[in-house]
């Protein structure tokens, strides 16, 4: 049985995972956040050879040279990162997995990028479900 397994939001991409997580960070990088539509990014990598993926399932766009990133074509969850600098790993988004508490995030990464709605988390109201509208 593979050690994590995950997936987009409509099903049609699955993956699995068979081997040891390298590492597990947020990332700030406008490429992220952009492709994402979101202000943070938790990705999770592990050994290329150790994810099985029907790569038929999802579309690639090059988003900067030699940088891949997959998703859903059909609802457009991000899936996958892959780059000629890290030859032989990929990264999962932590959010797609079955379990992303399986690959908490112990960093943060290119905080150079942090946004001013990031930095806003410890000082915003919290509502544990969508808020009271008058
Ligand atoms: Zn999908
Ligand atoms: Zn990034």
């Amino acid at each position: 049985m593979p050690k994590l397994s995950g997936g987009c939001m409509c099903g049609g991409a699955r993956y699995e995972v068979d081997g040891d997580l390298h590492f597990s960070s947020v990332c700030h990088c406008p490429s992220c956040r952009k492709a994402a539509g979101a202000p943070l990014v938790g990705w999770a990598i592990f050994e290329a050879a150790a994810v099985s993926c029907d790569r038929s399932t999802v579309k690639v766009f090059e988003s900067s040279e030699g940088v891949r990133r997959s998703f859903c074509p059909v609802c457009g969850t991000t899936l996958f990162f892959e780059a000629d600098m890290m030859p032989g790993l990929i990264d999962i988004t932590t959010e797609s997995l079955d379990e992303p508490d399986a690959a908490v995030p112990t960093a943060q990464i290119w905080t150079m990028h942090e946004t001013k709605c990031v930095k806003a988390f410890g000082g915003m109201a919290r509502f544990e479900a969508f808020p009271p509208q008058e």
